[in-house]
């Protein structure tokens, strides 16, 4: 019986295994269908200036010949300031995310750092240059701590929880059983979406790259959720080269400069209020959104 048992049990080890690599290998094939999308130059060589600025010129892109989605789009983040981006759904706007981390290549135009065509330099030095907090984060089927420490693989423990410290996610963690060694993805511990945003938002602070990229959740999170989310991000950009995607107005306020898209043309650009002093689309989407929130508000 014990003889059955063992290989069994063992059995059923190696399909976990296998089964583990094989939803690891499915993600690979995705990150390497998006991989081939683009390739690096010959010779090129690893990005100089990350901590440059970052400059749309005049940038078109279409995913399918026959559907251009950006047109001629041209903005600017000067270095250490925040840009942030509005507009309907579908405009575009995380389009200029993709490009700007380079899961494709613009068609026409350039997209520079520091200066430097990012096609002209190496793909993986522009991913080091750059922390991405998307909308629906992965998570590896992995620990807390790896999932936190991906960015920088070779941090330490401490390091780790200063992050999920500023993200506001330790105490989450603390009050786990296993803490920091808890599984979390798929067939682990489930978390919701604002405490995945708080993991990469910890894993961004960790990886302190000189340009953050944040896509902000379009599901609704609630208002206590949302404002903590809002200053964890604030900190994680701070003196850093930042896009915001922003589904929320009141997420933008502060930004440098506000570029309000539509079917992929920015349509407005300024300050924000030099945009509701100009009364126009961006000042009308700021008053619905100001009926729409008053009611929950009160
Ligand atoms: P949302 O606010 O809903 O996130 P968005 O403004 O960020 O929208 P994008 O995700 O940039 O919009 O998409 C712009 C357009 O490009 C959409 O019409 C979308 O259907 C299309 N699109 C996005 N990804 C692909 C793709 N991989 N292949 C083909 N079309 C795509």
């Amino acid at each position: 019986m014990i003889q059955l048992y063992i290989p069994l049990n063992f059995l059923g080890v190696i399909y976990r295994e296998i089964k583990q690599s094989l939803t690891d290998l499915d993600k690979m094939f995705v990150l390497m269908e998006k991989e081939r999308e683009v390739r690096d130059a010959p010779g090129a060589r690893p990005l100089a200036h990350a901590e440059g600025a970052v400059r749309f010129e005049d940038v078109s892109f279409a995913y399918e010949a026959a559907r251009p989605i950006l047109k001629h789009v041209s903005f600017e983040i000067p270095a250490g300031k925040t840009v942030a981006v509005v507009g309907p759904s579908g405009s575009g706007k995380s389009t200029l995310a993709r490009l700007m981390y380079r899961f494709y290549d613009v068609q026409d135009g350039h997209i520079t750092i520091g200066g430097e065509d990012i096609r002209t330099v190496t793909q993986s030095s522009v991913r080091q240059a750059i922390g991405i907090v998307p909308q629906d984060t992965v998570l590896f089927n992995d620990t807390v701590e790896y999932n936190i420490a991906y960015g920088r693989p070779n941090a330490t423990r401490e390091e780790v929880e200063g992050a999920a410290k500023a993200a506001r996610i330790h105490d989450f963690i603390a009050a786990t059983p296993k803490g920091y060694a808890t599984t979390v993805g798929e067939r682990g511990l489930k978390l919701s979406g604002g405490e995945k945003q708080r993991v990469a938002i910890a894993r961004t602070l960790l990886k302190d790259p000189p340009i953050v990229i944040f896509d902000e959740a379009t599901s609704a999170l609630d208002s206590a959720n949302e404002r903590a989310i809002q200053s964890e991000l604030k900190s994680a950009a701070r003196n850093k080269t930042t896009l915001v995607i922003a589904h929320r107005l009141s997420t933008v306020i502060d930004a440098h400069e506000i570029l309000v898209m539509e079917s992929g043309v920015i349509v407005e650009r300024g300050t924000h209020d030099a945009l509701l002093a100009a009364q126009g689309r961006y000042a009308q989407m700021w008053a619905l959104q100001e009926v729409q929130v008053t009611p929950a508000a009160l």
